[in-house]
């Protein structure tokens, strides 16, 4: 059998809420604060990071349509003499301007 989580943890909060149906202690009342307010702020960041993404992947279409034979050497630059882990069209690495 599983020892019983300890109190002052975030399982030792979900032992009182959901197994024990009893009220939740202070040290375990904190770290349930703790691990919601860490949750959180993942959450931020990763949205933050995904506007980030989302706006230079905007901007990068952008210059692509601007300039569709330098992005097209550019990315088969990247593409050349490195492990390439991933071809679905089964094309040549250096098929024009392609992502
Ligand atoms: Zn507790």
């Amino acid at each position: 059998m599983k020892p019983a989580a300890r109190c002052g943890t975030y399982a030792g909060y979900q032992r009182h809420t959901r197994t024990t149906h009893t009220e939740p202690c202070a040290p375990c009342k904190q770290a349930r604060d703790a691990y919601l307010a860490a949750y959180r702020s993942l959450a931020e960041t990763r949205s933050k990071l995904r506007w980030w993404n989302k706006t230079r992947s905007a901007a990068l279409e952008l210059l692509a349509a601007e300039y569709p034979d330098r992005f097209a050497e550019l990315v088969s630059e990247q593409r050349t003499g490195r492990d390439n882990p991933w071809n679905p069209a089964g094309t040549e690495v250096n098929d024009h301007g392609k992502l």
